[in-house]
């Protein structure tokens, strides 16, 4: 097991390092980045020094599945079973043994399992939150501090120094059969506490481009994009929606990997099934999301593939000529 660890990490080494790099940083490349699934759509990415985080959820509540059925509960689970009208509540206890630090907070839309956890990260570890106005509203209903909220709408390309961060207007899942759709925005006026219906209104979906030591990770919070607005990226990580909705969307495999100019290494998200607890058997979801791993093969050859573990480490060595 751990040996197989440590071969995917090396692989990843190898392939990310001859590939990155357009802008011959080539000392900054040396500092390793580390990538760690939280599940759902959420990571942490870090170069030891940052920490930023991406649709951060890991209470993983018994809550209800999104439109059309994809992900199911299980029988004989004992977790509480949260309804829309119930009061949004993260697990404390799960996000303070998985999150210890942070520094920024992406987040791609406000949807339950993307935002549920975020304020309380928030204000543990005063992370700024780089969101939408929807998202943005959230936060404030629990009281973050407005200056740790960074209002984003797409198109900003944001320096912090030690990172950038190219906001990229995006669109949801084609949840439902195309039938889902959300022009609902979180207001300002909300006051903690709130349902979970109320930390839920879509407010819209980005993508972001994180480029950090000399990598860039594109990071999607689902399963669809606008392709004209990835048009000159160049990612060397895409981290990928790759749940079921994809098929929703015309040659989606192939048109990201075409536009995004082939990226050496693309690793899923939001495959699993975010309805079940940490500990319960994900095969459904690993075999289902084999069947991506091939459109990438099919599309981009020379890609790497990596299907995450919860929390395991995936490192981006550079290639430290
Ligand atoms: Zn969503
Ligand atoms: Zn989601």
């Amino acid at each position: 097991m751990l040996r197989l660890t440590l071969a995917r990490v090396a692989v990843m080494a190898i392939l990310v390092g001859t590939m990155t790099g357009q802008n011959g940083l080539g000392a900054e490349k040396k500092v390793p980045v580390t990538l760690r699934y939280l599940g759902t759509a959420g990571w942490e990415i870090s170069d030891g020094a940052t920490v930023i985080l991406i649709d951060p959820y890991v209470s993983r509540i018994n809550g209800p599945p999104p439109p059309g059925g994809s992900g199911s509960r299980i029988a004989g689970d004992t977790r509480p079973k949260v309804g829309w009208d119930d009061i949004a509540t993260p697990d404390i206890a799960a996000i303070d043994s998985r999150i210890s630090r942070a520094d920024f907070v992406l987040v791609t839309h406000t949807h339950y399992d993307h935002v549920l956890d975020v304020p309380h990260i928030a204000l543990k570890t005063h992370a700024s939150v780089i969101g939408t106005e929807s998202t943005e509203n959230v936060m404030r209903a629990y009281g973050v501090p407005e200056e740790q909220l960074i209002t984003v709408r797409g198109g900003e390309d944001y320096d912090f120094g030690v990172f950038s961060v190219k906001v990229i207007p995006s669109i949801h899942s084609a949840l439902d059969h195309k039938r889902y759709f959300s022009s609902e925005t979180a207001p300002a006026t909300l006051k903690a506490p709130l349902t979970l219906k109320q930390i839920h209104p879509e407010g819209g979906t980005l993508a972001y481009l994180v480029r950090l030591r000399g990598h860039q990770i594109l990071a999607f919070g689902g399963m669809n994009y606008i392709e004209r607005e990835l048009e000159g990226l160049q990612p060397d990580v895409a981290l990928v929606g790759a749940a079921g909705s994809r098929k929703e969307i015309y040659d989606y495999t192939g048109r990201l990997m075409r536009v995004l100019q082939y990226p050496a290494l693309v690793i899923p998200t939001h495959w699993d099934n975010f309805l079940l607890p940490y500990n319960a058997s994900q095969q459904t979801a690993v075999d289902a999301v084999q069947k991506f791993v091939q459109e990438v093969k099919i599309a981009s050859p020379n890609t790497n593939v990596i299907v995450p573990k919860y929390f395991e480490a995936i490192v981006l060595e550079s290639a430290a000529k």
